[in-house]
């Protein structure tokens, strides 16, 4: 079992942020030929895919569905302990983890895939820990 961690910093309230380059430095330096790589951020408010990293629409409309799906201050019950219910559902739908096989010493990734750290409720600073195993 092979375990890195690194942070992310945010710089706004909602954005994506493109992680795939630190997620193969890791399982290059890990060794591992043949496994799986668990990405995982320990957050309530921030969440993880895997979706296509090519043209930056697709995340912008990923943003803009979840908008229209989940809207702020929809007389969710926890906006009135910290206001940020919204993010929580956000995050909830879009999962706080990913699974990647690792096939000949890399990211077994689909050629328009990449992995994407979800920031909902930013700016913060937010921790990715990365498992692989083999
Ligand atoms: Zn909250």
């Amino acid at each position: 079992m092979y375990r890195e961690e690194f942070f992310v910093e945010t710089n706004s309230h909602e954005e994506a942020i493109n992680i795939t380059n630190k997620i193969q430095e890791i399982v290059s330096r890990s060794g591992v030929k043949n496994g799986l790589c668990n990405i995982y951020v320990p957050h309530a408010t921030a969440g993880l895919i895997i979706n296509e990293d090519a043209d930056p629409n697709v995340m912008i409309d990923l943003f803009n569905a979840l908008r229209k799906s989940i809207p702020n201050h929809a007389g969710w019950l926890h906006d009135r302990i910290d206001n940020n219910a919204a993010a929580h559902i956000k995050s909830s739908i879009t999962s706080c983890s990913v699974n990647i096989p690792i096939i000949d010493g890399k990211p077994g990734l689909g050629t328009w895939q990449g992995v994407m750290l979800l920031e909902f409720d930013g700016p913060r600073r937010r921790r990715v820990i990365v498992t692989i195993i083999s």
